[in-house]
């Protein structure tokens, strides 16, 4: 599996002045699956903003001292990030801050716009100047320029929603309060709780709110405004069941953390659907049923407990593998993924396997970890895949970026299984994937092509970074 997930944000209201950047450290520690370029923290304290970003996990770009660097606050955002527009510097880490007419804004996204380009050509014509190359600070200029005519910082961003298409939940902090905004197809999670001590939380999964040891409230509606300020909790549903309800089933197939719950189903749940429903519609008589590590393993339980077939850990992970980790040299004998997997020979050795993994992109991972499987003695490979071929490039906040690159665009099932070197292959059927999850409230278009909203003219992720370029004489 090579497809990166978003980004997690994460916010944190506390009407007690707390160590609310500790708060945030340990959120965006649960939510590090969803982002690990880059992370940051800003508090806010009695409206002084402190920040700290950095390149790399949550656990490098913090540290005792960082941390305690941060003044106790009422208010704090952070940010883990994967990024899909602009690449992975310094000037795109977030949360992203800017200082305006009528105060200040630190704004942390999850997702991706699908009208960047226009958006900031409008902006740059008359007049705005950009520092990063993210689309993220195209949404913080864009609720910067209504907030100089709105009457409030939440009629702001009501009005930049207007504005903005493709997927977005933020999460925003303003001098006096916190903002947690989704756009209304609902693409990206995003939820909020409550400590004992009163304080909010929000988080993109729910995961993030039991790090902190927060009660689960609510689901942010798609569509919905929610201000946590002095007064309490408004929300702002004017812009609710304005567009097709689309929450992205690929958070449940593989983004999201199987402990998670996302608009009322378990994210391990749906997985173990997965693999029932997997198990229905392709079966097989094998031995043993294993998992790719991680988010293949749920589907496995639920491929075994359908079948019947024992459920086996064939394969195990090097937990330690992080963003750091280097090729020491020139020579490539050494192959990358029997370094990050290993199998367990005992359990696959003379064995005909069923092995579950979430997706197959290039098909290259595929055939290098069917190799170690053969080699470690297994008799037969039976591979299921718990979602659909991928078709379709995504522009809603994941990098299934290129038809080109998709094995599935240009082989057949059958062709699929001869390259990647499996006995049989078979994918949950398009038809299925309403089961997942109990209703079809989804956005499928990766596997389906039915986009929700119009496609962007331009998806590089770096297109503003070319624009850069060419601006400097460099092209
Ligand atoms: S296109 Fe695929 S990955 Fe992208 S939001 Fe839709 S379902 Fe999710």
């Amino acid at each position: 599996m090579s497809i990166h997930e978003e980004c997690g944000v994460f916010g944190v209201f506390s009407p007690r002045q707390e160590d609310v950047a500790g708060l945030v450290y340990y959120g965006l520690f649960s939510l590090q699956h969803r982002g690990q370029e880059s992370c940051g923290i800003v508090v806010n304290d009695d409206g002084v903003f402190t920040s700290h970003k950095g390149l790399g996990l949550v656990g490098e770009v913090f540290t005792q001292e960082t941390l305690q660097k941060f003044p106790q606050g009422e208010l704090a955002v952070g940010h883990v990030r994967y990024g899909t527009t602009g690449g992975n510097h310094l000037s795109n880490c977030q949360p992203i801050q800017v200082n305006h007419l009528k105060g200040k804004l630190a704004v942390a996204h999850n997702g991706n716009l699908s009208n960047a380009l226009p958006l900031r050509q409008e902006l740059e014509l008359s007049g705005a100047i950009f520092h990063s190359t993210s689309d993220t600070e195209t949404i913080a200029y864009v609720i910067t320029r209504e907030r100089i005519a709105a009457p409030s910082i939440q009629e702001a961003v009501g009005r930049a929603m207007d504005r903005l298409e493709g997927a977005y939940s933020l999460v925003l902090m303003s001098s006096t309060k916190l903002i947690a905004v989704r756009d209304p197809h609902g693409f990206r999670p995003l939820c909020y709780g409550q400590m004992e001590n009163g304080t909010y939380v929000v988080s993109s999964e729910s995961c993030g709110l039991r790090a902190v040891g927060a009660s689960f409230i609510r689901d942010v509606l798609p569509g919905e405004i929610l201000t946590f300020d002095r007064e309490g909790v408004h929300s702002d549903q004017r812009r609710c069941n304005t567009a097709p309800h689309k929450l992205c089933i690929f958070e449940h197939i593989y983004f999201a953390r199987p402990d998670s719950v996302i608009e009322g189903v378990s994210v391990h749940d749906a997985r173990m659907r997965a693999g029932d429903l997997l198990a229905k519609t392709h079966p097989v008589d094998a031995d043993i049923v294993i998992g790719v590590p991680d988010s293949g393993l749920d589907a496995a339980m639920g491929y075994s407990r359908a079948s019947g077939i024992p459920y086996g850990i064939g394969l195990i992970k090097n937990k330690y593998i992080g963003r750091t980790f280097i090729s020491p040299g020139q020579d490539h004998r050494v192959d990358q993924v029997r370094i990050k997997l290993s199998p367990v020979e005992s359990e696959v050795q003379g064995k005909r396997v069923v092995m579950i993994d979430d997706s197959i992109v290039r098909g290259t991972t595929s055939a290098r970890l069917v190799r170690l499987l053969r080699s470690a003695g297994a008799k037969e490979i039976h591979m299921r895949i718990s979602a659909p071929p991928f078709l379709n490039p995504c522009y809603y906040g994941t990098d299934i970026d290129s038809r080109d690159h998709l094995i599935a665009c240009h082989h057949s099932v059958e062709e699929i299984a001869e390259i990647i070197g499996v006995d049989s292959l078979g994918y949950l059927p398009l038809e299925n994937l309403k089961d997942l999850c109990g209703n079809s409230d989804y956005c499928c278009a990766c596997f389906s092509g039915l986009y929700p909203t119009a496609i962007p003219e331009d998806t590089r992720k770096d297109q503003f970074e070319e624009k850069l370029s060419v601006a400097k004489g460099k092209k």
